[in-house]
């Protein structure tokens, strides 16, 4: 073998979570050897710390929410390959409060494409009926929203790593640092590649590769707190994922309800903290049944990595007007951070060089929407 020699790929992709996977998958499904770069030996960046939620309901109408349907689909094909875990749970945006069933009831009536799925208002009792952990005082209403799928972060990532390199002979290069792309050269820390085309999935890296054009692209990080209970007793299960009325405030899906401005002016007068550090409430499971619970949100070019204890005594006060869990005690706390466009697009695409494409800002929804992104970048290159 030649010193010095230079691999060859079809697709090299860069960074080993959930959009370089998915990239990877949508490249290697039409045919291209693909060769995949992740700097660290396994990835432990968003796509590891995240909910595992796969929530179509929260996505922008249109667009965005088909993406997710067709990302949905591509879970539950790797699912029913790998035996991954991912749970056709569903979920159900809880209503406490008069301005919080007038948002739903709102979206519900508008929202045709999610009515035609399944959505749909249902009673307090029915809610509580399909989830368990639901609390029953106060409930005015609930929306049950059948399309989203719970995921297991910690085990789907490494499960799809495999899948690439067993069903379709992806290379997955773990601990392998890409330093420079010029294309068609590849320069990483393991040699040198030639790649037809090189699709940068660097997640919140924006130092190493094109740095110029995270500079130029409007990203900024966003800093999230989350927790999680020990696996809970006797084989109890969650069911459909949670979530109470501050959520309403956070997903684009209810932008445009008139009803969320009256909603808004009470949460910033009742619950300023809660404003102010970005805190909705969401409560899914993992696959050996603990609970998964977070979060807050915030903005900034760089993050200390300290979680608040006063954000997730916050946050747990939430969870417990609108949850009660069998075990409440707390096994684990951490931060993520995930790169976020802050003016409503759902994603930077962007070609910095014939050959090259950066595919970053999926924000808080990557792993409900880079499998279909993936299928779209690489519909169009
Ligand atoms: C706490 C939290 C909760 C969330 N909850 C959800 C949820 O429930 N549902 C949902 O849809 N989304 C959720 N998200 C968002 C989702 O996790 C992210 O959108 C997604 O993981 C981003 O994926 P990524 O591949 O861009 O980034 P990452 O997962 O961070 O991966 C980027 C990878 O690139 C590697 N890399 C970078 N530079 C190089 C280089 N030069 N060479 C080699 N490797 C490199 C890094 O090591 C890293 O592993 C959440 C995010 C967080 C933080």
């Amino acid at each position: 073998m030649a010193i010095n020699q230079v691999h060859r790929a079809d697709t090299a992709v860069v960074g080993g979570g959930i959009v370089g996977l998915a990239h990877a998958l949508a490249a290697a499904r039409r045919g291209d050897r693909v060769v995949l770069f992740e700097r660290d030996t396994y990835a432990v960046g968003a796509s590891i710390r995240n909910f595992g939620m796969i929530w179509a309901v929260g996505q922008q109408r249109g667009a965005a929410y088909r993406r997710a349907l067709r990302s949905r689909e591509i879970w539950q094909e790797i699912s029913a390959k790998t035996g991954l875990w991912a749970a056709p749970a569903g979920s159900l945006h809880l209503a406490h409060r008069p301005d919080e069933l007038a948002v739903l009831e709102e979206f519900v009536a508008t929202t045709e494409p999610v009515r035609e799925r399944g959505t749909a208002m249902i009673t307090a009792a029915e809610a509580v009926r399909r989830g368990p952990a639901v609390r029953e005082e106060g409930l005015l209403g609930a929306m049950w929203s059948p399309t989203e799928l719970n995921v297991d972060p910690r085990r789907a990532i490494p499960t799809i790593a495999r899948y690439l390199v067993e069903e379709y002979g992806v290379d997955v290069r773990f601990g392998t640092t890409v330093r420079d792309v010029s294309a068609p050269v590849v320069s990483t820390t393991a040699g040198e590649w030639r790649a037809d085309r090189v699709l940068v999935c660097s997640g919140n890296d924006f130092a190493t590769l094109y740095p110029q054009v995270f500079a130029e692209s409007g990203l900024v990080r966003c800093k999230l707190q989350m927790l999680r209970t020990g696996v809970q007793p006797g084989g109890w299960q969650l069911g459909p994922m949670l979530c109470g009325g501050l959520t309403l405030l956070h997903y684009a899906a209810f932008e445009d309800c008139t009803a969320r401005a009256a909603l808004d002016a009470r949460m910033r007068e009742e619950l300023p903290f809660h404003r102010e550090h970005g805190i909705h409430v969401l409560l899914s499971a993992t696959a050996d049944g603990r609970l998964t619970i977070g979060d807050s949100h915030a903005y900034a070019a760089t993050h200390d990595p300290f979680a608040d204890e006063r954000i997730n005594a916050a946050i747990l006060g939430c969870l417990d007007g609108f949850a009660h869990l069998p075990d409440t005690r707390i096994t684990e706390r951490w931060t993520g951070c995930y790169p976020s466009l802050r003016d409503g697009r759902t994603e930077l695409v962007v070609d910095p060089e014939p050959g090259v494409t950066v595919v970053n800002g999926v924000g808080g929804a990557g792993m409900t929407l880079s499998f279909g992104l993936a299928e779209e970048v690489l519909a169009t290159r």
